[in-house]
């Protein structure tokens, strides 16, 4: 008996309970190549680049498709036909993505700033304010690629959009709602202010134009193929006294992505053959030839393992982890939550058996002898775990990669760490999480 509590009753303890002081130690060890991750892959592109050298250093197999999608893999002891064990995590966050033809001047303030479109699900007054990094390519026409990464260095300039004083914000702020104060058009970042000498119309935006074909080689035409994307500069920090938690861009689904690969890494002699996949898209709803719905990448694997395998068979007996993040219980907006459902932090890897939301609509739902294997699985394991619930019922949901997995006939079940101010520039993990989640898909990927 436990706190008064039958011995068939459910009780829940924190991670930090379960976890051995040796275990512990490894955990926050763990959490400091998370955070160095998490500082160096702060785009799909940056995130590919360090998976295949992470790949390469544990020799293991990989693929890499179209610089945004990878897969790690090892062979198991069992043939293909016998099913696969997949973990399967996304890389994309999301952020301030340039438009095409982003470069202009307001000669009204006397700037040059970049226009933006945002990607994935923010909260827009998230997004002002705050110093911003610009990632990723440039493609010229005669498909020289241009990488660009400015803002991380502390030498580096950094970018901002910029905000109204709260002596001004009266009207066109502070009296509409949250949601519709800062318009998704008015996102644009401050990239210069100094106007060029001479005979020009626009004399910032000339100058402007002057220094980026002075850095880059590039011309304003040369944006309409880049691909470019603003991100916080907020480096990962431990966050607390008790140095419990990590402070980072990203961690959705950078995460998953970590613990994954790690585990991938470090797995020995699997049974079945061990797979992790790193796809794109899916903060704006896994679409397009770099998502977990292009079958292209899982195809390349299953033929690199055994070229004359049924693809139908090895999918219907293969398990996969949608290994996504969870929604933790944030503090003062609880009521938002159903609390006997909802994940917190610091309690472990959540098991989520289904996604989606209202009435399950457009969710993968689990079979309960799946959840009990993989529930086995963590318990046999001493991992710890919790399950999660997005939410109280019809109040929001969001849904993951798992449905498009079990639709081709794989038991699919989602497991990641919780995160709190999830979607924001400055997401926050709990560092046994993190070693749970790596714990648990080493666990799974060796069965
Ligand atoms: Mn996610
Ligand atoms: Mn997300």
């Amino acid at each position: 008996m436990k706190n008064g509590e039958s011995k068939y009753a459910y009780t829940k303890t924190t991670a930090w309970e379960q976890f051995t002081a040796p275990q512990l130690k490894h955990a926050m060890a763990f959490a400091e190549g998370y955070k160095t991750f998490l500082n160096e892959a702060k785009t799909e592109r940056e995130a590919v680049h360090l998976i295949a050298q992470a790949a390469k250093r544990a020799k293991k197999t990989y693929v890499v498709t179209r610089e945004k999608t990878a897969a790690v893999f090892t062979p198991g002891k069992t043939p293909i036909r016998n099913g696969l064990r997949i973990v399967i995590a996304h890389l994309d966050s999301p952020r301030l993505d340039l438009k095409q033809v982003p470069l202009y001047q307001d000669s009204d303030s006397h700037l040059a700033l970049f226009e933006t479109h945002y990607y994935g699900g923010i909260k827009k007054f998230h997004w002002v304010v705050i110093p911003l990094a610009l990632h990723g390519v440039i493609v010229k026409k005669d498909g020289t690629t241009i990488p660009l990464r400015l803002g991380e260095d502390p030498s580096d300039p950094v970018f901002s959009v910029p905000d109204l004083l709260p002596h001004l914000s009266h009207e066109v702020q502070d009296t509409k709602k949250i949601d519709e104060a800062i318009k998704a058009e008015s996102l644009d970042i401050v990239i210069g202010s100094i106007p060029a000498r001479g005979d020009f119309k626009e004399k910032i935006k000339a100058a402007l134009l002057e220094k980026l074909h002075t850095m880059y080689g590039i011309s304003e035409q040369d944006f309409l193929s880049a691909e470019l994307e603003a991100v916080p500069v907020f480096q990962a920090r431990d966050v607390g006294f008790d140095r419990s938690l990590v402070g980072g861009y990203g961690q959705d689904d950078r995460i998953s992505v970590y613990a994954a690969l790690q585990a991938v890494c470090d797995v020995r002699n699997p049974t079945h053959a061990a797979i992790t996949l790193f796809v794109d898209k899916e903060e704006i709803g896994s679409e397009g030839n770099t998502s977990a719905q292009t079958p292209g990448l899982l195809r390349s694997v299953i033929k690199q393992l055994d070229p004359k395998a049924d693809v139908d068979d090895v999918l219907t007996n293969s398990q996969v982890i949608s290994a996504d993040v969870q929604s933790a219980v944030t503090p003062n907006y609880t009521d938002v939550f159903e609390l006997k459902n909802a994940a917190v932090l610091g309690s472990g890897v959540v098991m989520s058996k289904f996604t989606g939301h209202g009435g399950k609509y457009s969710a993968n739902d689990a079979s309960a002898e799946y959840v009990a294997q993989i529930r086995a699985l963590l318990d046999h394991e001493k991992i710890p775990w919790q399950t999660g619930e997005l939410g109280k019922v019809d109040k929001g949901g969001g849904g993951t990669v798992a449905k498009y997995f079990s639709r081709l006939g794989m038991e699919v079940i989602d497991l990641g760490a919780p995160v709190l101010s999830m979607h924001s520039p400055y997401e926050v993990t709990s560092k046994v999480d993190l070693y749970s989640a790596y714990l648990a898909y080493q666990a799974f990927l060796k069965r």
